[in-house]
């Protein structure tokens, strides 16, 4: 054997293991379908020009989609800190409704904008006025949809102009068909705090996240342009065990079934301002407009003048579709035939001898970041 490990997929959940495993004085191969390294925490650098045509500035394209690293994991906010130091970047979206435009997640600014109410205690008055329809029709049982969870959450302004129509787009189902639990992540807070995550610690990498990758996969083996499918005998006889991060029902060729994703394909373009919205995320909360929401990539790490000092900006549109074989798995889709699908391969998965599952793609979860690499370390001190 002329490895320990073979880890499938070079993404957080593979690169980490292969840097403790590195650590525990153990060997890895990494191989990737993709052609590059880092699975969806990967970025395209574009190089702009400055105005003066003497610097160069890089903005890092999220290729695969927003990623805001957050957590209260002091361990791992430290272990992401030990490889790059990350930056000061708070995530606070601004939502567009048919031109109206509303700060997120809810919080005092959203209620003044919506009602003019300029007080706590004026807010929650008027949520527990828009509320009580939808509580009084549940008479005490739980919220069993995310329309009834949402209407009792925040009542039926900001149901029906920051959710149902965004929510819609975003999974391509009714808001009646959708499980409660998606919309009970949305933070609602009674202060003027647009920070959209709870947690302790919150930023991007300074240079990127490919950064944080090679750093992890630093004197550790890669290959890119290798799927594990189209060499697996070859390539399982390569390693003692192997550390898969693939979609697991592809593991089992299917013999199940096929499990749902949802997918987000990206229009990306080039701006020539050096400012073209304001703020790194704008949601589009209505149906009238086809994306979910537009990224603007350089305020993930630049502010304030070096926004200007940087003549040209990079935009992405995020469009939400059904996923077909071929395109990229994004979000695993949580309704009863998906779960107990995803509960059969688990089953299978925990029978399979010298292969461990893990990340979002293995383990059909929708997992963050820092999830991820907790995981991983968890793995490693036992
Ligand atoms: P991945 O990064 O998907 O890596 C899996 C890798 O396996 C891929 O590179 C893939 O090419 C490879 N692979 C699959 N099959 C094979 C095969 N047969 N052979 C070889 N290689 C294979 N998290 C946050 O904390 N904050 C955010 O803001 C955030 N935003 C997100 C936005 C979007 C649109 C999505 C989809 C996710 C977001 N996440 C965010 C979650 C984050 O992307 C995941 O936590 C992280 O990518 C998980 O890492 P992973 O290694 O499990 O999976
Ligand atoms: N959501 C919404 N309006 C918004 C943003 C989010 O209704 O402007 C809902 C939507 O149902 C979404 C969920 O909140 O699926 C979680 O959104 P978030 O942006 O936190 O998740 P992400 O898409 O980044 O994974």
């Amino acid at each position: 054997m002329t490895y320990d490990y073979l880890i499938v997929g070079s993404g957080l959940f593979g690169a980490t293991f292969a840097y403790k495993a590195k650590e525990a004085g153990k060997t890895c191969l990494v191989i990737d379908k993709r052609s590059h390294l880092g699975g969806n925490v990967y970025c395209s650098p574009y190089p702009v020009a400055s105005t003066t045509g003497q610097a160069e500035h890089i903005i890092h394209v999220h290729t695969y989609g927003a990623h805001i690293f957050h957590t209260s994991n002091k361990e791992v906010w430290e272990f992401v800190n030990s490889f790059v130091p990350f930056n000061r970047y708070t995530n606070s979206p601004v939502a567009n409704y048919k031109g109206e435009l509303y700060n997120l997640p809810f919080n005092m600014n959203t209620f003044a904008q919506l009602w003019g109410v300029r007080t706590p205690a004026e807010a929650q008055a008027k949520i527990a006025e828009q509320r009580a329809e939808a509580v009084a029709a549940l008479n005490g049982r739980e919220p069993s949809n995310l329309e009834e969870q949402a209407l009792c959450l925040v009542g039926k302004d900001i149901f029906l102009k920051l959710i149902k129509e965004y929510t819609e787009k975003q999974w391509g189902r009714d808001c009646k068909d959708l499980p409660a639990f998606i919309i009970r992540r949305l933070p609602v807070r009674w202060v003027f705090d647009n920070n959209y995550f709870n947690d302790l610690y919150q930023g991007i990498p300074i240079g990127g996240y490919n950064v944080l990758i090679e750093k992890l996969l630093d004197g550790i083996d890669t290959r890119t342009d290798c799927d594990f499918f189209a060499h697996r005998e070859e390539l399982t006889g390569m390693a003692e065990k192997v550390v898969y991060t693939g979609p697991v029902d592809e593991y089992f060729d299917y013999r199940l079934g096929r499990l749902d994703w949802r997918t987000v394909s990206f229009k990306t373009r080039v701006e020539d301002t050096p400012n073209y919205q304001g703020n790194a995320v704008v949601n589009y909360t209505s149906h009238d407009v086809p994306y979910t929401r537009v990224i603007e990539h350089k305020h993930f790490e630049m502010f304030g003048q070096s926004v200007y000092d940087c003549p040209k900006t990079v935009v992405s549109e995020e469009y939400s579709t059904e996923y077909k074989p071929g395109m990229e798995q994004f979000y695993p889709v949580n309704d009863d035939r998906n779960n107990s699908l995803a509960d059969q391969y688990r089953a299978l998965a925990g029978q399979e001898k010298n292969v461990i599952f893990g990340g979002r793609l293995a383990e059909y979860k929708y997992y963050d970041m820092a999830p991820v690499i907790e995981k991983v370390l968890s793995l490693f001190a036992s």
